[in-house]
């Protein structure tokens, strides 16, 4: 399913974009490739150098993912993390996808449950160049209300990793999605997932 306001794809989720909340649409999306062509490393590297050392370029996520699970009596626990993020500047674009997705749960008597899920790991290309990121910072929130409901919320706030070997990478999350699902009779559960980024990338003056 995909927003075709957004451009965001929820895979397993429907109704509404908790985004912009057009309704959600079947299919998957192919993005326009109007992306800057690869670059060489060195080019990438030149880019970094003559901006002072430092570029940053802003990343959206375009695909969310969700794991979700009704069980008997009341507890519904659902997860959610961004699956993909991409972003560009004029010269050079960015396209990461989650490898590697971290998953936690608590349960409380009796009838409280969460399920956290956040991105842990993240690979891609920067430029055509390979990076890989691995999370920092990972913040979590709890909420109960009464008599038995819980909602938790995971995401990761902080990336770092590196583009070869004289870039270093700093993903910062500026914006995160929330959502609150219910279904009757059961209980629900919060979703939560970065939504938007900040990626840094910093060169050595050496
Ligand atoms: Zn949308």
């Amino acid at each position: 399913m995909f927003c075709s306001s957004c451009r965001c794809e929820f895979e397993g989720w429907s109704g509404r974009c908790p985004n912009c909340h057009e309704p959600l649409v079947e299919g998957t999306l192919r993005f326009a490739e109007s992306d800057p062509p690869p670059v060489s490393y060195q080019a990438l590297v030149d880019m970094v150098k003559a901006n002072g050392g430092q570029l940053q370029i802003p990343l959206t996520t375009t695909a969310v993912g969700m794991e979700r699970k009704w069980s008997f009596p009341y507890i519904g626990l659902g997860s959610a993390w961004a699956k993909r993020m991409q972003g560009s500047s004029k010269e050079v674009s960015i396209d990461l996808q989650a490898v590697d997705v971290g998953r936690d749960k608590r349960y409380g008597f009796p009838y409280r449950g969460f399920r956290f899920a956040w991105v842990k790991e993240m690979g891609g290309t920067i430029g055509g160049n390979e990076t890989t990121l691995s999370a920092t910072k990972v913040r979590r929130e709890r909420k109960w209300s009464f008599p038995y409901f819980g909602f938790g919320y995971a995401w990761t706030e902080e990336m770092q990793g590196t583009c070869g070997d004289q870039i270093e990478i700093d993903l910062v999350t500026t914006e995160i999605g929330k959502r609150i699902v219910r279904r009757f009779p059961y209980l629900g559960f919060g979703l939560s997932w970065i939504k938007e980024g900040m990626l840094t990338m910093k060169v050595s003056a050496a």
